[in-house]
């Protein structure tokens, strides 16, 4: 099968899976995973799976990467702030819906990589650093989103405190190995509205920097 139809198969499994949003979808469609899978892995870029990269991570499966985009709700003139940028598909993708993103990873090679590609794709409104993203980035903050690719062991109030009021935050909450996708809203008094979307599979957040 060429590459063209594994695509178009994709694309179509992820809208039978649910996943609705035309921009995310576009998105999607536009941004060639091949260029973040590892060379051993090309013929299953385009598989609706989740594949190794370096140092034990995971480039996320695609219906994840499409949900997880889809549940920020993005029209295009957001600030987000990701957490865990791996191969830097996610942020690839959130690059199409958002107006600026800014990604942070703990191991430098990784982000390295990652940031080769972001040029590649010319992706300018991409803006990256090697640190603890379980800081956040204050700096740079509040945020209209932020999603965390990487499992929070508990509810995560550092990042939870640079959202802005009506602000969307997507996380994977839990100490397993299964985690619960969780969405959190900022309202207007300060209270977070809760809502679990689906079970995950995700790397945990792990503290300082590597590499
Ligand atoms: N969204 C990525 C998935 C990467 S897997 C993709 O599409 O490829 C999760 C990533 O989170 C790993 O690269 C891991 O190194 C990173 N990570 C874990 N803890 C972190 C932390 N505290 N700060 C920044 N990145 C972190």
């Amino acid at each position: 099968m060429d590459k063209a139809t594994q695509k178009a198969q994709l694309i179509l499994a992820l809208r039978k899976e649910g996943i609705r949003d035309a921009r995310v979808l576009e998105a999607m469609e536009t941004i060639p995973r091949e260029l973040f899978v590892e060379p051993e892995f090309q013929s299953k870029a385009w598989d609706n799976s989740a594949l190794p990269i370096q140092f034990g991570q995971t480039i996320s499966q695609p219906f994840v990467v499409g949900a997880m985009s889809a549940a920020l709700e993005l029209k295009g003139h957001e600030i987000v702030l990701e957490i865990g940028t791996g191969s830097g598909y996610q942020t690839a993708i959130l690059s199409k819906l958002a107006r600026r993103v800014f990604t942070i990873e703990r191991y430098k090679p990784l982000l390295r990589k990652a940031q080769e590609r972001f040029e590649k794709l010319s992706l300018n409104n991409v803006v990256s650093k090697c640190a603890d993203g379980g800081l956040g980035w204050p700096e740079q903050g509040p945020f209209d989103a932020i999603i965390t690719t990487c499992a929070c062991p508990m509810r995560p109030d550092v990042l939870l405190s640079q959202l802005k009021v009506g602000g969307i935050l997507v996380a994977p909450v839990g100490a397993s190995s299964v985690q619960e996708l969780l969405r959190y809203r900022r309202r207007e008094d300060g209270v977070f509205e809760e809502e679990a979307l689906m079970d995950v599979r995700f790397v945990p957040l792990l503290p300082g920097v590597s590499g």
